[in-house]
């Protein structure tokens, strides 16, 4: 029997077919390259991409800054395990600290790792609540349309049948309430409330922002009942929407958040930041993973950090964000038939169709577009933090050419 390695070629759409899960409606397209913001099929064709990865490509693909940091890092000492200290991991809290207000960070891989440690920081928060008893402070209110994860904290917390479906039975605790709805959270307080968990804008769910008024409600009721506020981050935070946090524009802080995707700029890495009161309720023990935080998870972090603020993304992120919505707004007018209405914040922004999203999302990819849906039909686009405005506006051509064809 010949045992040397297949020499004939398979395509990787074959290979998928073959032996990857089916648990992604892929689009058929594979992608061999990136460059700021394009990137390229095995076909040689380029593409605008304004899905950055589901928010993760904040920097664009294979910024040099953010390659050298991480090539330079894989050749010192790639991971250590956190049973030891390591300097990017120090550097990366302190700075991170600097962002979120005094506290700690804990690190992870994932956005829902990162919502995994604050429903934890919220079970040990409910039993100092309860002095100290376990099992009777423990819910978390959530929001209607909200998602946090696939693990089965973050599932939980992801009120949605398509999610939830087929994994039944849920951790227990978790109760929703009506988003930018303060008094439909209210009641679903009580004493066995530990905490409010909520993203500060709502992507998969289908862009939903929280106002001002909300969140300061929020923050008003959780200080008024012990409860602790806790946002979820990651896929509006790290710059997306023009502040390094998206709840700085209501101007409150929570007490402890969640954050993944932008932070690493492509290499995995989440975050939980704490506040210091609520810091200590995490003791050696408590909570833990391999791989979190690892010398070259944290270089590609701090390597994002140093082009946001070097190249000062958040102050572009605003500027160029004004007229690009602007010029989205007016689809509504010029496409009745088809657009409901757009909303979002910065470079996160969802077009709510009138029917399914998946054939315009295609239309969008055969003019050169990659674009994302998001639930309630909505069409998702999340440029990456380095687009210029003349990227912004060929998307807004595209689009028009796309939706023109289709009228
Ligand atoms: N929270 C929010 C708001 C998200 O958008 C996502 C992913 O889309 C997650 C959590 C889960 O993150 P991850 O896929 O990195 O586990």
């Amino acid at each position: 029997m010949d045992d040397s390695p297949a020499l004939i070629r398979t395509s990787a759409a074959e290979l998928y077919d073959a032996y990857v899960l089916k648990n992604y409606a892929r689009a058929s397209l594979t992608l061999v390259r990136g460059s700021g913001v394009h990137v390229w099929d095995d076909q040689g064709n380029r593409y605008l991409d304004f899905t950055s990865g589901v928010a993760v490509s904040a920097l664009g693909h294979c910024h040099p800054h953010w390659v050298e940091a991480v090539r330079q890092q894989a050749g010192e000492l790639i991971h250590a395990s956190n049973l030891f200290r390591n300097s990017n991991q120090a550097e990366l809290a302190r700075r991170l600290v600097g962002y979120s207000g005094s506290g700690r960070v804990f690190f992870c891989n994932s956005g829902a790792e990162a919502n995994e440690a604050l429903i934890k920081l919220a079970r040990l928060h409910g039993m100092g609540k309860a002095g100290g008893e376990e099992g009777k402070c423990y819910k978390v209110v959530c929001a209607n349309q909200a998602f946090h994860g696939r693990t089965f904290g973050g599932m939980s917390a992801t009120p949605q049948e398509k999610i939830q479906h087929g994994f039944r039975p849920m951790t227990p605790g978790f109760v929703f309430g009506e988003l930018n709805n303060l008094a439909s959270f209210e009641t679903l307080v009580d004493d066995g409330t530990a905490a409010i968990l909520v993203e500060t804008i709502q992507g998969e769910g289908g862009v939903h922002p929280c106002t001002a008024e909300f969140l300061a409600g929020l923050r008003r009721l959780c200080d008024r009942k012990n409860l602790l506020l806790l946002l979820d981050e990651v896929q509006c935070g790290v710059g997306r929407t023009g502040r390094f946090y998206a709840f700085e524009h209501a101007g409150i802080r929570p007490d402890a958040i969640g954050m993944a995707k932008g932070l690493g700029g492509g290499f995995p890495i989440g975050a939980m930041w704490v506040g210091e009161r609520s810091a200590e309720l995490f003791q050696p023990g408590s909570h833990g993973t391999t791989f979190g935080g690892t010398p070259l998870a944290c270089a590609a972090a701090l390597a994002v950090l140093d082009v946001i603020e070097k190249e000062k993304l958040l102050a572009h992120v605003t500027a160029a964000a004004g007229p690009w919505f602007e010029s989205l707004k007016r689809l509504a007018v010029d496409f009745p038939a088809h657009v409901r209405g757009v909303r979002g914040r910065g470079f996160l922004v969802g077009i709510e169709m009138a029917g399914e999203p998946a054939a315009y999302i295609s239309a969008l990819r055969e003019r050169g577009l990659l674009a994302l849906a998001a639930s309630g039909n909505v069409v998702r686009l999340l440029p990456p933090l380095i687009a210029s405005s003349a990227d912004l506006a060929m998307s807004v051509e595209i689009v028009r050419s796309a939706f023109s064809a289709r009228t």
